[in-house]
C-alpha cells in the first residue's frame, strides 16, 4: 500500500523532547497492545484521547487466550482504529484445548478486523514446559499459514527453538509472515528472524538505558522491516518505566528508535506505520 504521506510536509518538531516529539505527526501505529486488561477499565476514554493526541492512528490488540475475544471485539466496536489478533500465548497453554484451533479459525473468519494469529510463541524465561508450548504453537502456525494471516510471535529466552521451528517450516515453504513482538534479542538472533522474512517490533525496552543489544538491533534493522509497539500495560518506556503503559507512549518508543538510527522521528513514524500497514494489511487512510 502507499505509505501515508501527511507527515512528509510537516515541519520537524523543533527541540521536541524525545518522549513527546511524535505528537505532531499523526501516523503512529501501536502494533501490540492489551487495553482489554482490567487496569484500563476506569479511564479508557481518556487513554483513547491521549493516543489520538499523540498521533496513534491504528492499534493492533493482541490476544493471550480465546476467552478474551468477545471483550477485544467489543473494544474494536468502540474504537474504529483498533484491529486485533486471536491466539494463545505461550504462558497461557493451560487454556489450550483440542478445539482451540477451531475456535480461533471461526473467530478469524467471523471478523475482518482479525488481522493476525497470536500472540503465540515460546517463553523459556518464565516456564520450562517447552513441549507443551510447542504443542500450542504448531497448530497456530499452521492456522496462520492456512488463513494467510501473519503471526505475532512472543519469544523470550527461546530464540534457538523458535528459529528451529520456523526454519523447518520455511524448508517446507510453510512459514507464515509475522513479527517478533517486543524484541529483546541479539543482533545475531534478529538476523535469523529477518532471514525468515519476519518483522522486528520494538517496545519500551528500547528506551531502557542498559538494553545495549536492543539498541544495536534498532540501529541495524532494515528500514522496511521494523515496527513499534507498547505491549501496554506492560513495559512503559522511559521516563514512565514501572508505571502502567498505554498506547500514547508508543511515541516515546518511536522517538528512541529515531535517536538510535540518527533519523528524524517523522521518518521512523512514517516507516514503522507503513511497515505495520503492509504486514497486517491495515488501511491507514480509513481510520
Ligand atoms: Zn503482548
Amino acid at each position: 500500500m502507499t505509505p501515508p504521506s501527511s507527515c512528509a510536509a510537516a515541519p520537524a518538531p523543533a527541540e521536541a523532547s524525545p518522549a513527546e516529539g511524535a505528537g505532531a505527526c499523526h501516523q503512529l501505529v501501536d502494533s501490540h497492545c492489551h487495553i482489554v486488561f482490567r487496569n484500563f477499565d476506569a479511564d479508557l476514554d481518556d487513554v483513547a484521547q491521549r493516543w489520538r493526541d499523540a498521533g496513534v492512528r491504528a492499534l493492533v490488540h493482541a490476544c493471550v487466550e480465546p476467552s478474551e475475544i468477545p471483550a477485544i471485539r467489543a473494544l474494536a466496536d468502540r474504537f474504529p482504529e483498533l484491529s486485533y489478533s486471536v491466539g494463545v500465548h505461550p504462558l497461557d497453554t493451560r487454556h489450550w484445548a483440542p478445539d482451540t484451533p477451531r475456535v480461533l479459525r471461526e473467530a478469524a473468519a467471523a471478523d475482518p478486523r482479525v488481522v493476525a494469529i497470536g500472540e503465540l510463541g515460546l517463553d523459556l524465561y518464565r516456564q520450562t514446559n517447552l513441549e507443551e508450548q510447542l504443542a500450542a504453537l504448531r497448530p497456530q502456525l499452521d492456522l496462520a499459514w492456512e488463513l494467510d494471516l501473519p503471526v505475532i510471535i512472543h519469544c523470550r529466552d527461546a530464540a534457538d527453538p523458535m528459529l528451529a521451528e520456523l526454519r523447518e517450516r520455511a524448508a517446507r515453504d510453510r512459514c507464515p509472515r509475522g513479527v517478533m513482538h517486543c524484541w529483546g534479542g541479539t543482533p545475531e538472533e534478529m538476523q535469523g528472524f529477518l532471514d525468515l522474512g519476519l518483522f522486528i517490533s520494538f517496545s519500551g525496552v528500547v528506551t531502557f538505558p542498559k538494553a545495549d543489544a536492543t539498541h544495536a538491533c534498532a540501529r541495524q534493522v532494515p528500514a522496511d522491516r521494523y515496527l513499534v509497539e507498547t505491549d501496554c500495560p506492560f513495559l512503559a518506556p522511559v521516563p514512565r518505566r514501572g508505571k502502567r503503559n498505554e498506547p500514547a507512549y508508543v511515541a516515546a518508543v518511536a522517538a528512541r528508535v529515531a535517536e538510535l538510527r540518527g533519523e528524524p522521528i517523522e521518518t521512523v513514524a512514517r516507516t514503522s506505520s507503513a511497515n505495520a500497514a503492509r504486514l497486517f494489511r491495515l488501511d491507514l487512510h480509513n481510520v
